[in-house]
């Protein structure tokens, strides 16, 4: 997907309902008679055929327009509705807590038309969220993006390191080439930027803010607004800047 015009950072690109909103697993039978293997292949025939009646359900443009969606498992035993559901969902109320994991909720697994076009970097300029609210999941832009730029988003955890990322995109059956993963030096940027909050907690006001300050601007000469530690790292040095001002701290 390519941006038709400037878009400026965190606006929206596109914002839609799922073409399929499924349960994302279903309980193993754990039936003793059967090999582990023989019991995976149950399994697999049982959840396809729980998605077959999600996907009977559909409008039939939406029908057409999953079925044209990718699916990257065709070999390993995946039917052809949780290849794609596999291939293209998007986790949604995933957050379990303890007690509805004992009762066996495993969360929902979201599959969209035009987010699904929308290809993987591990330096994305947009991100894609599920709410539960609107049963909609929007696209918006994590930095500025030119005409003509292709809109990415992560399918995995941008923050962890390559090997890691490489070993969660091996289901998507292709291999990143981003600027992080062929980077070198990513592994050891991404490190340095995730040093402790508590260790940049303990240096005095004016340390904490330069640290701070030097790693903000890190972030932000390699794009990675994404980072959680972004929002910490700016207010770490809005909470130093306050306090040296204040003059509570040395
Ligand atoms: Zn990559």
């Amino acid at each position: 997907m390519f941006a038709t015009c400037d878009i400026k950072m965190g606006e929206l690109v596109l914002s839609e309902r799922p073409l399929l909103l499924t349960p994302a697993a279903i309980p193993m039978l754990g039936d003793t008679n059967l090999t582990d293997a023989r019991s995976e292949e149950v399994h697999r025939c049982e959840y396809e055929q729980v998605l077959q009646r999600c996907v009977n359900l559909m409008l039939p443009k939406n029908r057409t327009a999953f079925f044209k969606l990718h699916d990257a498992h065709t070999k390993d035993g995946s039917g052809h509705i949780s290849g794609r559901t596999r291939t293209n969902g998007i986790g949604a109320m995933t957050e379990k807590s303890q007690e509805e994991k004992r009762m066996r909720d495993y969360g929902y697994s979201t599959v969209f038309n035009e987010i699904s076009y929308i290809n993987h970097s591990c330096l994305p300029n947009a991100s894609a969220k599920f709410s539960a609210l609107s049963l909609s999941s929007g696209a918006r832009t994590i930095r500025d993006i030119k005409q003509g730029e292709e809109i990415f988003i992560s399918y995995c955890k941008p923050e962890i390191p390559t090997a890691e990322r490489q070993a969660q995109l091996k289901s998507y059956d292709f291999q990143c080439t981003c600027d992080a993963c062929s980077g070198p030096s990513s592994d050891m940027a991404l490190g340095k930027i995730q040093m402790s909050v508590a260790g940049m907690l303990r240096l005095d006001g004016e340390h904490g803010l330069m640290y701070a300050e030097l790693l903000i601007k890190e972030i932000e000469r390699k794009w990675w607004y994404y980072l959680e530690q972004y929002g910490t790292y700016l207010g770490l040095a809005a909470m130093c800047g306050k306090e040296l001002k204040n003059g509570r701290i040395p």
